[in-house]
């Protein structure tokens, strides 16, 4: 795979008014639909576009059969990241990349029809920084997938201490500015949609029919999404923790009261200390109550860790540049 060098681009095409950035991990099954479809769609478009690829450590050939393809309308950058990040910081490097006026991030798997684009560049002209992409519903996945994203968005947005409408993915538009906000935050441990909720702005949103993915399996397995929802909820509130402090005070309270009660009780009738069964309990129940508290608070104290060390979200091996055929002919 060599880079086609370039030694100026037209001034004209500067840049791009947009940047769509699809990001894909071992999707060599659709990238070429996930190519035809964006063509088609911006034919219907008349503006300077390009696409940006973020191959996040791909190891089935994804790259290069994306590398080898002639895109007719927009050009098509790919970047190669040194290993798989995760979705989260392949997207961050796709949006620190593009150029655009505006940027639509979508999957590769066209579970996020790109047809929906003119509709969100309208909103964008109309005044919108973001233009979130709703769910009006979920094709081809299981109900337990769905019962778990529904329980998951709301308890989402009963944490968050800004707004997180229900049911947005990453499918979305945003204005340069809302771009240019997004890169400035600088934690490591991206959880997407707490930034995108915190970057606020005018937010317009659309509703869509989530389709199925068009070919090959889904990356995210149930462990996968438990821990995508772990880290967001430790990502962007502390609720966690003041639940603990709450459930430690609370219990604490409840000792006391025991405590007092089997005294009492023993010093007003004499009764012998019996009992073994509810002391194993309460030991028990204390013992895990405690166990949790530090679990908790080892979360965030290990978040802390990651932040401390200041890595890079991501590296790239390599970048590599089609020029559109049309523009090829105008060069
Ligand atoms: N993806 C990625 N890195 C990963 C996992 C997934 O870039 O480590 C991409 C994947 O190729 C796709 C998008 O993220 O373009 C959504 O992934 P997937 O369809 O597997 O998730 P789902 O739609 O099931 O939530
Ligand atoms: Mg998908």
């Amino acid at each position: 795979m060599k880079p086609q060098m370039l030694k100026r681009l037209p001034e004209r095409h500067a840049l791009p008014t947009l940047s769509i950035v699809v990001p894909f991990y071992n999707e060599r099954e659709v990238l070429p639909a996930c190519v035809a479809r964006l063509e088609q769609v911006l034919d219907t478009l008349d503006l300077d576009a390009e696409l940006v690829f973020v191959d996040d450590g791909s190891h089935d050939g994804s790259a290069d059969l994306l590398a080898a393809m002639q895109p007719r309308r927009a050009d098509l950058r790919l970047l190669r990241l040194s290993r798989n990040f995760g979705k989260e910081a392949a997207m961050s490097a796709g949006l620190a990349h593009a150029r655009g006026a505006a940027v639509v991030v979508l999957d590769a798997d066209l579970q996020d029809p790109p047809e929906l684009i003119p509709d969100m560049l309208a909103q964008w002209r109309a005044g919108a920084d973001v233009v979130q992409m709703q769910r009006r519903s979920r094709a081809g996945e299981s109900w337990l997938k769905r019962a778990s994203a529904h329980a998951f968005y709301r308890l989402l947005a009963r944490l968050s201490p800004a707004p997180i409408p229900l049911d947005t993915g990453d499918f979305r538009l945003m204005s340069r500015r809302a771009v240019d906000a997004l890169l400035r935050l600088p934690e490591r441990n991206r959880y997407m949609k707490g930034l995108y909720a915190w970057v606020g702005l005018p937010t317009a949103v659309l509703q869509y029919d989530r389709a199925a993915r068009h070919a090959g399996r889904s990356k995210w397995g149930y462990a996968a999404l438990a821990g995508l929802a772990l880290e967001g909820i430790t990502s962007f509130s502390t609720a966690p923790l003041r639940l603990a402090t709450m459930a430690g005070a609370l219990t604490a309270l409840a000792g006391g009261l025991y405590c007092l009660w089997i005294v009492a009780k023993a010093l007003l009738f004499g009764d012998p200390v019996a009992g073994y069964p509810s002391l194993v309990a309460l030991l028990a129940l204390l013992g895990g109550m405690q166990l949790l508290g530090i679990g908790i608070v080892g979360e965030y104290v290990g978040k802390t860790y990651l932040e401390a060390k200041q890595r890079p979200l991501y590296l790239i091996q390599d970048e590599h540049l089609v020029l559109a055929a049309t523009r090829m002919a105008e060069w």
